[in-house]
């Protein structure tokens, strides 16, 4: 039996379908011009889901090293507009990574991030090189997986992070299964869901052999 403990009380249950999903780390930014600037998508985090929708136009990917690079290469296909700014100090690149981004003709800018304005259509970063405008800017700064509780009653957990699950979403711990985010797999809502009804139909039939039959 699981319990778990909240601010509105003390609820008990057989089994616990995890689905904390994950924290994406934030530019530095104020949380008001952060949550302005997400909603008018200035502010962007999943490039995947939205890349097509800043197809030429000017972009900054806030990164470095291989995540950065990813990013700004991914975006590249949609813009041949895309300028990587590392987010702290100087870029973290090795020649492997600064070919890439050659390649692409994708401009690499040290930082730090010196602060952010938002503008009627776009956005302006201020960088020790100069104050930069851009239609959009991708986050591209890793996320920090939502896992603890799960890690707390001792699930097995990936080197970054992500709860481990077999093909029908169980965690290592009997009882408790995971979907979504939290899991290692695609990010995206569709994937989510998905794994949350092949949890949901796990957690049936596991529950049912476990139920002593009515007479
Ligand atoms: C800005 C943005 C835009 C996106 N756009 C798209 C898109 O267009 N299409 C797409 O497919 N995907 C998109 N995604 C990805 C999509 O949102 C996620 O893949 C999806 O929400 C994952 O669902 P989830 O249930 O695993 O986690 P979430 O939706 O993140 O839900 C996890 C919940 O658990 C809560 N939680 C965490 N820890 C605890 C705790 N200890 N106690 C209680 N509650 C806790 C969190 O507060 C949160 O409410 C986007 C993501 C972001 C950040």
């Amino acid at each position: 039996m699981f319990v778990a403990h909240t601010m509105e009380g003390m609820f008990q249950a057989r089994t616990v379908l995890m689905a904390t999903g994950v924290f994406n780390r934030r530019p530095s930014m104020p949380a008001n011009v952060h949550d302005e600037a997400l909603s008018r998508g200035l502010l962007r985090y999943c490039p995947i889901c939205d890349g097509y929708e800043v197809t030429d136009s000017a972009v900054a990917v806030i990164g470095t090293g291989e995540h950065g690079t990813n990013e700004a290469e991914f975006l590249r296909s949609y813009t041949a507009n895309v300028t990587l700014i590392a987010p702290t100090g100087d870029h973290e690149l090795d020649a492997a990574q600064r070919s890439r981004l050659d390649n692409g003709a994708i401009q690499a800018v040290d930082g730090p991030c010196l602060g952010f304005e938002l503008l009627q259509d776009g956005i302006a970063i201020a960088t020790p090189t100069g104050r930069r405008l851009f239609a959009t800017v991708y986050a591209a700064l890793g996320s920090d997986v939502r896992s603890e509780l799960a890690a707390a009653i001792d699930a097995e957990v990936s080197r970054d992070g992500c709860l481990i699950v077999d093909k029908h979403q169980r965690t290592s711990v009997a009882g408790l299964y995971a979907a979504g985010d939290v899991v290692r797999g695609l990010d995206q809502l569709s994937y989510a869901m998905g794994q949350g009804g092949v949890a949901a139909v796990a957690i049936r039939n596991d529950l049912a052999r476990s139920t002593p039959l009515r007479r």
